[in-house]
């Protein structure tokens, strides 16, 4: 193998590790076949970690013969259903023997704090591994009832070769969510990391093979959205794509992947409601809606970026809220465990959020914390980030009422009646998630089924759960993941008709 295919590196936190910069298939390492490489960058200090292959179309294309091949192999496809559930266990064991190695990679690669990564990202990814570990045993049909004449039953097989898109903002929580049911469920995977954050999925690429998945059944091939990203979504052998990223993205991915009719499920923006009501405990509310926009750096498909609070608690619920920003938001190096917020992932991500500070102050609404201006933490003039933003006296009619920033950006409103705030929260394009704050029991289930949302939370915000369905409605995407409902993706219906009669 190429010296440069597996690197020693020392990470900020003095942690060394051998981090591979290939393209991982076959349960092999190889070089990009036009030796393109991309550069991943450390967010806090804007310093190159390490350059990782790129992969071309025609690598591409290299990666889902190998998982095309591997899904008829004997070694996969005749497996028993409990001893594909064994490899994941397996897995999801080395993800947990591996995890502060692969929390250190995380926090270096994607810029969100250490203890986040250690302490959330990377008990998810195991937890769901092991969730699904659990269903690829359990994978029934049904024997349906007709006549006399007739046996009729259905299995549930594979989808076939699964295409996996992974954002930048969870990359290795994203990747498990994606590979936990297709590997139960049988298929085969190729999957594209995010080319901002590739380092901790190349280095659990070898945590795959080690688990001791055949060969081909799990490929890793970094590479740019528009020529990686393309090629998967186009590629006549691949049966489905799972994709999570912005609303932009998922439409040119629908229209690649229309050409061959693809499965498919996307999860995308989102503008996420948090109603506070008057009954509400107040305090209870703030910590919820400060942890549900502030946490990873905003940086989440779901964060309730839109606060609308009722006449009666406005203003206790706006100076709760101002204080947690103020005394829990610390914004400092990730690696630091006094730190909150880490920096944003990129360059563009940092001057995303800080046009949009510009824009709300220009549509008039109140900028009552945050800044125009970078961040300038530790007294270096480098690294990505920003002060958290929270705006006030905003209106629907504005832009940062109704465009997903994916920043440390909140909006607030008032409201006065139950049905003006249910108008207010569907007032959006997008439909993920959503939070009710309420004592009145009725009022809660109420509201949570007026709603136009794939998820409510109930006197919390972002307490997502492996176990549960995870998803939206209108442009925040198709299909879910997660729970059980998450290997409907992975498997299709087959359904066997026997005649039980001996003349036609
Ligand atoms: P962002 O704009 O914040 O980078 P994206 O939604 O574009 O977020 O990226 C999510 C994932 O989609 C990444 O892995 C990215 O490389 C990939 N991607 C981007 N453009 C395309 C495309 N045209 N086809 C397929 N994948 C793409």
């Amino acid at each position: 193998m190429p010296s440069d295919l597996i690197v020693r590196l020392t990470a900020p936190n003095g942690r060394q590790y051998d981090q591979p910069t290939g393209l991982f298939i076959n349960n092999e390492w190889v070089a990009s076949s036009d030796g393109g490489k991309i550069t991943s960058i450390n967010p806090s200090n804007e310093q190159d970690i390490i350059a990782v292959h790129a992969a071309t179309t025609q690598d591409v294309d290299l990666a889902v013969r190998a998982a095309h091949q591997a899904l008829r192999h004997p070694s996969w496809a005749s497996l028993a259903a409990s001893d594909r559930g064994k490899l994941l266990y397996r897995l999801a064991q080395l993800v947990d023997d591996h995890r502060e190695t692969l929390a250190t990679i995380e926090t270096w690669d994607n810029g969100k704090p250490y203890s986040a990564s250690l302490g959330e990202d990377m008990v998810e990814v195991s937890e769901t591994l092991r969730y699904y570990a659990g269903f690829a045993d359990k994978n029934f049909g049904q024997v349906i009832e007709t006549t006399a004449d007739k046996f009729a039953y259905t299995v549930r097989e594979p989808v076939g070769v699964c295409g996996q898109i992974i954002p930048w903002n969870y990359p290795l929580a994203m990747a498990a969510w994606k590979l936990g049911p297709a590997l139960a469920c049988g298929n085969t995977v190729v999957l594209k990391p995010a080319e901002q954050t590739p380092l901790s999925i190349l280095f659990f690429a070898n945590l795959v093979a080690e688990a001791g998945f055949p060969a081909g059944v799990v490929n890793i091939v970094n590479g740019l959205g528009s020529v990686a990203g393309a090629a998967l979504a186009e590629h006549p052998l691949v049966a489905k794509i799972a994709f999570t990223g912005s609303t932009a993205t998922a439409r040119a991915i629908m229209r690649s992947a229309s050409g061959t009719l693809k499965n498919m499920t996307l999860e995308t923006g989102g503008k996420s409601p948090l109603v506070v009501f008057d009954d509400a405990d107040v305090e209870l509310a703030a910590e919820w809606a400060h942890a549900g926009i502030m946490s990873n750096q905003g940086q989440i498909c779901t964060a309730t970026s839109r606060v609308l609070v009722q006449r009666g608690v406005y203003d206790a619920f706006l100076e709760a809220f101002k204080a947690r920003v103020r005394d829990i938001s610390r914004v400092g190096d990730p690696f630091d465990e006094a730190t909150f917020q880490g920096p944003q992932v990129t360059r563009a991500q940092m001057e995303r959020v800080l046009a949009y500070v510009d824009v709300g102050v220009k549509e008039g609404a109140t900028l009552e914390m945050g800044g125009r201006e970078r961040l300038v933490v530790g007294g270096q003039q480098k690294g990505f980030y920003v002060q958290p933003a929270v705006f006030t006296n905003v209106t629907p009619q504005m832009r940062v009422f109704q465009e997903e920033v994916f920043g440390p950006f909140v909006v607030l409103a008032a409201f006065e009646s139950e049905d003006e705030v249910v108008a207010l929260a569907n007032d959006s394009q997008y439909g993920l998630g959503s939070a009710v704050f309420t004592r009145d029991l009725t009022r809660a289930h109420r509201v949570a089924r007026r709603i136009e949302a794939g998820m409510v939370w109930i006197n919390s915000s972002n307490d997502s759960d492996w176990r549960v369905p995870f998803g939206g409605v209108k442009q925040s995407g198709i299909g879910r993941e997660l729970g059980e409902a998450g290997l409907a993706a992975y498997s299709t219906i087959k359904a066997i008709h026997v005649n039980m009669r001996s003349k036609l």
